[in-house]
């Protein structure tokens, strides 16, 4: 039965529960308030006016700064082999057919709560697994990459991402001028602007971990993994224009196909795989493997299945299961951990400081983001709205003698070793901005995809200054000449003018093909 079928009239002799107010109280009527004769002020005594008033008032909690805009659903998640767990001491890996349950939001970035979902944007793709031995959040995108390798740009480059200060208006200025002077920015936004960047629903993309994280094993191996949810749906995208008219028709566009194709009980599964890379190879492997701007070619770290994630339930109630949902990547569980790549490391304490502004410090007794299959035993206790029985009459403190929960030694993480000097590191060795976007342009797309990549870019481009947008081409040119040619034709501008001369002398075959160009403008 859908959902919104409570929506259907009940019989006139129905019986119907009284209202009342929040204290229990039978409200006698609701429809008149009390004043002082028929004609004359209201009256303070009203309670249940002003009590409904005072939530009115307070029903909008704040919005997530970014990812307001999303849905979600209930589903499972079912191993379909179990090689994985070679790895990993992670129980939900541990056997064929193991089952666990999940919770999965998706969202725009930028927008606001109300914002529409069919905009060109990157989409969270955020998975709670309620497994026996904790919550694990595996927090990604539908891409494999990020805009930018250290978390201290982050705020920065959200700030582009949003309405301007003074006006309020949108404007792709700031976003251009960021991404020209972030040249690691290139990879995400050739994805952004491909044809992949407006999903044609949440269904047919992929999610990404998009950070390398570890696992561990009993014997004390740590790897390094990246996680993939392939669609099983297929990838579909939308048309640019059709997706502009959706935006104004129907803003909750994704929202509504996930909860109809639910409620058909046509549920969307994805496969999710790995890519797993022994502790060791990280220190001389070509790439940085912890890097958020690269991925790691499948060539060299090729896919292992592990499962299949179905969605299989809607929320009851939007607010409770949605809006107060809560991730966070520093939720992992035994066998599964966090890597040195910058932007987890500054993601781990940033998601729950996050959640405690928006919810209050007793987030986690939220239902959706209780622990469901493990219990929940420390010594945190009371903070605004605690009512999950706060720990009894104690006791509170460790340790003690008294029978409280204790340390479990056995699923510690091995030790990581780690050197250098404690520096701020402009200068990374291993760092190539433009070799994978030039890959993706030069290798995976088709014609036809190019195509439409330097018509996102050009369009989006049009009305930024000409400074910014000649300083924009060479990044483009860089990872691939012809595409800095196609976009600079698209905005009427002579490649010439933009390039500098010591790589417009290059063949474009050297360019291409040069491993690193990073320094070719310095
Ligand atoms: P592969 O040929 O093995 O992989 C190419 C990947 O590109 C596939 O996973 C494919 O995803 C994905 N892809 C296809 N079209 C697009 C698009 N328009 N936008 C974004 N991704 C797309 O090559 P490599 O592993 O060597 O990677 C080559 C380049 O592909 C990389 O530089 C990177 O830009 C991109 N890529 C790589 C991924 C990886 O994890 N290695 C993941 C995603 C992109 P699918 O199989 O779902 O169609």
């Amino acid at each position: 039965m859908a959902k919104e079928d409570k929506y259907e009239k009940v019989e006139e002799d129905e019986e119907r529960k009284t209202l009342t107010t929040n204290s229990g109280e039978p409200v006698p009527d609701n429809q008149n308030s009390k004043s002082a004769g028929p004609e004359g002020p209201l009256l303070m005594e009203d309670y249940h006016y002003l009590e409904k008033m005072a939530q009115f008032n307070r029903e909008e909690i704040p919005e997530r700064i970014v990812h307001a805009k999303g849905g979600g659903a209930f589903g499972t998640f079912t191993v379909t082999n179990d090689e994985i767990s070679k790895y990993t001491m992670a129980d939900l890996f541990s056997e064929e057919g193991k089952e666990t349950d999940v919770f999965v939001r998706f969202s725009t970035v930028a927008g606001s709560r109300g914002s529409p979902d069919t905009v060109r944007d990157p989409r969270g793709f955020a998975v709670k697994f309620y497994t026996e031995e904790g919550n694990w959040d595996l927090v990604g995108n539908n891409t494999p990459v990020f805009f930018v390798r250290d978390p201290s740009k982050f705020s920065d480059f959200i700030h582009t991402q949003k309405e301007l200060p003074g006006s309020g208006l949108n404007d792709p200025t700031p976003q251009w001028d960021f991404w020209s002077l972030s040249p690691e920015s290139l990879h995400q936004i050739t994805i952004l602007f491909s044809d992949r960047g407006i999903p044609a629903t949440w269904r047919h993309m992929n999610g990404y971990s998009s950070h390398t994280f570890s696992l561990y094993n009993e014997e004390g191996e740590r790897y390094w993994v990246k996680f993939h949810f392939k669609t099983d749906q297929g990838i579909k995208n939308l048309d640019p224009e059709e997706a502009k008219r959706l935006a104004g028709e129907n803003p909750h566009h994704h929202r509504e196909d996930l909860y109809q194709a639910i409620e058909e009980g046509n549920y969307p599964t994805w496969t999710l795989k790995a890519q797993i890379m022994p502790e060791k190879e990280a220190e001389d492997y070509h790439i940085n493997p912890f890097d958020l701007t690269r991925v790691w070619p499948h060539g060299d770290y090729p896919m292992m299945e592990i499962g299949t994630l179905e969605l299989n339930e809607n929320p009851d109630n939007f607010f409770q299961d949605v809006e107060e949902a809560a991730f966070s990547p520093a939720h992992v569980v035994p066998g599964i951990a966090h890597s040195p790549d910058k932007m987890l490391q500054g993601r781990i304490p940033s998601y729950d400081d996050a959640h405690r502004y928006r919810l209050g410090t007793n987030f986690e007794n939220i239902p959706v983001n209780k622990p469901k299959k493990a219990e929940k035993n420390n010594y945190h206790q009371n903070g605004f709205m605690r009512a999950d029985g706060n720990l009894g009459s104690g006791p509170n403190y460790e340790p003690n003698s008294f029978g409280g929960p204790v340390e479990d030694p056995s699923v510690k993480e091995p030790p990581l070793e780690i050197s250098g000097d404690a520096d701020r590191y402009e200068a990374q060795e291993r760092i190539d901005n433009y070799k994978q976007p030039g890959d993706l342009f030069r290798k995976v797309m088709s014609e036809e995809q190019r195509q439409h990549l330097m018509d996102n870019f050009a369009e989006d481009m049009e009305p930024v200054d000409e400074t910014i947008q000649k300083r924009q081409l060479v990044h483009f040119y860089k990872a691939d000449p012809r595409w800095g040619r196609g976009v600079a034709e698209r905005l009427g501008i002579d490649i010439e003018e933009a390039v500098p001369d010591e790589l417009l002398e290059l063949p474009d075959e050297e360019i291409a093909e040069a491993p690193v160009v990073e320094d070719l403008l310095d």
